[in-house]
């Protein structure tokens, strides 16, 4: 196998399409999926998962422009969602099947800039508030905008909305709703189409694995299609409803290996690292790994966290460095420079999970996901 750096990315383009599989079970057979690529594919690597799901998905979402491009480049023709704010000056080489989420009338201008100096009239779907005020526009103002679309010879052709609180409780009042409040806004936009939109969608991953009634013509999954449950209220929303899970049985797909870059003996009573913070307590055996809080492992995890040493779960001892860190393999047989060790994902009979280097960060497995550094390579693998 050819070697790219000390640390990387492997990234399983099996479980990813077993997680497509997965989500084309759940929604209904007439609902399109889009994989949400953003942030780098939620740090998978864009390229990559474009390569990878590709042919089994409908439709790619992804945040700027750039990402639009990057989706191209990567080798998928098909429609394409930018669902981020798109200033005029970004809009350049993107085709008739870019689709552009629009909030406003500044960017129904830059489309029209767009259009009027390339030729090129992005499609455009309305993003419709309805109660997390964030992005999108009121529903009552849905005709000035389909109005102001249609000043500027620009096609009004999909309107979506997204959920404030679906994947934090069991208690769905809220996202119904919001629901409620979206089928307004789409009754608005057919009166002033005079037809059905071909494109309408409210749900992520969340209100894809649980709301049918969220369906619509279009999915947006981010975070499933890597194979993690949005959250632990998202799961057991769907126990509850369901009784069990085995129907969603995602696969994460990344793997994080590092190689061992020394093998560091440490007498008993000597610290390890920036702070003296901890302390062997017998001769102990150091594994140092090329890999650190730079990267995307969170400086939180020194002294908490696991890394995965020849099938064994092993501690992160001592502050996590900018690009170092250091583990205990004392009882680890037979470890030595140049071998691999896992920080993110399975290896033998032990996993470390994005929902546990989450959970001792303080965080959430999307953001811990998204901030691995695009820097460390990734390699596609099955
Ligand atoms: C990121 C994002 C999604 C995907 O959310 P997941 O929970 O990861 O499935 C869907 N819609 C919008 C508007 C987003 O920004």
């Amino acid at each position: 196998m050819k070697r790219t750096g000390t640390h990387w990315i492997d990234v399983s383009g099996g479980a990813l399409r077993h997680n497509v599989g997965v989500l084309r079970s759940v929604v209904g057979s007439g609902t399109a999926i889009a994989a949400v690529v953003k942030a780098n594919a939620y740090g998978h690597g864009l390229d990559e998962v474009v390569r990878a799901v590709g042919g089994t998905v409908d439709w790619m979402a992804v945040h700027t422009a750039a990402e639009a491009r990057a989706v191209r480049s990567a080798g998928f023709a098909g429609p394409v969602l930018v669902m981020g704010f798109v200033p005029e000056w970004e809009l350049f080489d993107l085709d008739l099947d870019v689709h552009v989420l629009v909030s406003t009338v500044e960017v129904l201008d830059a489309l029209a800039a767009y259009r009027d100096r390339e030729g090129v009239a992005l499609p455009v779907h309305l993003k419709i508030e309805t109660g997390t005020h964030r992005q999108g526009v009121k529903p009552e103002r849905v005709p000035d905008l389909v109005r102001a679309a249609a000043a500027r010879r620009l096609d009004v052709v999909g309107i979506a909305t997204h959920f404030a609180n679906i994947e934090d409780t069991l208690n769905h009042e809220f996202a119904l709703s919001q629901l409620e409040r979206f089928r307004e806004a789409v009754g608005v936009l057919r009166r002033e189409l005079g037809e059905e939109p071909p494109f309408v969608h409210a749900a992520c991953s969340a209100a894809a694995l649980l709301f049918r009634e969220a369906d619509f013509t279009l999915v947006r999954t981010g975070i499933s299609l890597y194979g993690h449950w949005p959250s632990r209220e998202t799961r057991l929303s769907w126990l509850l409803e369901h009784g069990r899970s085995e129907e969603v049985a995602l696969r994460p797909a990344l793997t994080w290996k590092a190689l061992v870059g020394q093998i560091q003996d440490v007498p008993a009573g000597g610290t390890v690292g920036y702070g003296r913070t901890w302390t062997a307590l017998r001769p102990t055996r150091l594994a140092v790994l090329p890999v650190g809080y730079a990267d995307g492992y969170p400086r939180a995890m020194g002294n908490r966290a696991r890394v995965v040493a020849n099938g064994a779960a092993v501690p992160v001892v001592g502050r996590v460095c900018m690009n170092i860190t250091m583990a205990d393999v004392t009882d680890v047989e037979g470890l030595g420079v140049g071998d691999e060790v896992v920080l993110l994902g399975r290896q033998g009979d032990a996993e470390v999970t994005a929902e546990t280097l989450a959970e001792l960060a303080g965080t959430i497995n999307y953001e811990l996901l998204a901030r691995l550094s695009p820097e460390t390579p990734r390699v596609l693998v099955d």
